[in-house]
């Protein structure tokens, strides 16, 4: 049973954002750009790992995904396949090319249009996850079980190649349209339960209740100050800034069309870039409001979460609601601690 469906990475909205907020000819932009297709193919493996999940069975199994804990360091699991007997890490990659996984280095060497580059070693990687899980669990006083790891390549395209001898690494590699498999031949090796009863869900909700949101500070990671922050509603139709505020609705006047809500995207994209609360004076200027008293209604119409009153008001955006579109009046007004 897939227990939460995977989100749009938030580093990916946020480098989306930032691209229409700052000028072509940035310094960063093409760095950014690069980045965002990245994250992008990415996200499409994990999509794509997602639809051969669903075919495992309901029952033993429970899926979570975009696991994030917080040890020392966060980590975050891909997906983490957790049934009565046993856990199971996975880590997922959407790469093009040959792969060569060196005995020797321990490193991968990527092979593209005869372009050979060093890329981080997705099996180092899954055994440091399996191993950061099994320390938070010590921590958090949780029965031990096996934990077991498999990187998962979300296309049969990605060619995998290794030393003479050292197939055994292939052990813990598939390609994703053979997972219901794999796991089926894991699963064969475990035949007693450690968590019996109702304890596979008290561990499934409790590590849902654990998980830590990221939410980077995209300006800093870039170091591209404010100021660099291009102002204004963006225009649904044509994606121009700023639209102009005129008779409770927004004109463009670059395609000369109307918007009644296109400031929602605005305070998305404020709470996606800025990682601070958002306050009538800033809703103002970051949407290049004239009028004071529009600057005050429209936010408070958003059902934001808020602390303080009238001119002390800050409005909130928790990270999870990021990513779920923002509707006037749909929410309910929640304070900042609920
Ligand atoms: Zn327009």
């Amino acid at each position: 049973m897939i227990v939460n469906e995977r989100s749009v990475p938030l580093p990916l909205l946020q480098r989306e954002a930032l691209l229409q907020r700052i000028i072509k000819s940035h310094s960063r932009h093409k760095d950014i750009e690069k980045e965002l297709i990245n994250w992008k193919t990415g996200f499409a493996g994990e999509k794509n790992v997602d639809y051969y999940l669903s075919y495992l069975p309901d029952e033993p199994y429970r899926i979570i995904n975009d696991l994030r804990l917080k040890n020392k360091n966060t980590f975050q699991i891909d997906s983490y396949i957790l049934s009565q007997m046993f856990g199971l890490v996975l880590e997922i990659r959407n790469i093009t090319g040959t792969l060569f996984f060196d005995k020797n280095t321990n490193g991968v060497i990527r092979t593209y249009k005869d372009i050979e580059e060093g890329i981080p070693n997705p099996l180092t990687q899954a055994k440091r996850h399996k191993r950061q899980l099994m320390n938070w669990k010590m921590m958090h006083k949780i029965t031990s079980m096996p934990i077991e790891y498999l990187v998962v390549f979300s296309r049969n395209s990605t060619i995998l190649k290794t030393n003479p001898g050292n197939e055994h690494i292939f052990e813990h590699m598939i390609y994703a349209e053979n997972l219901e498999e794999k796991v089926a031949q894991i699963a064969a090796k475990y035949q007693s339960p450690i968590l019996k009863g109702k304890a596979i869900n008290k561990l499934t909700d409790y590590l849902l209740s654990e998980r830590i949101p990221s939410y980077p500070e995209i300006l800093k990671t870039y170091s591209i100050p404010k100021s660099d922050i291009l102002p204004g509603v963006q225009c649904p139709n044509c994606k121009a800034i700023p639209m102009i505020r005129v008779s409770a609705a927004w004109y463009c006047s670059w395609c000369r069309s109307y918007s009644k809500d296109a400031h929602i995207q605005t305070v998305r994209d404020y709470f996606l870039l800025m990682n601070a609360p958002l306050t009538v004076k800033e809703f103002q200027e970051f949407l290049l409001i004239e009028q004071r008293g529009v600057a005050k209604n429209l936010p408070h119409s958003l059902n934001l979460p808020s602390t303080g009153k009238k001119r002390t008001t800050q409005y909130f955006l928790h990270p999870d609601c990021i990513l779920s579109p923002l509707k006037e009046n749909a929410r309910g007004k929640r304070g900042i601690n609920e």
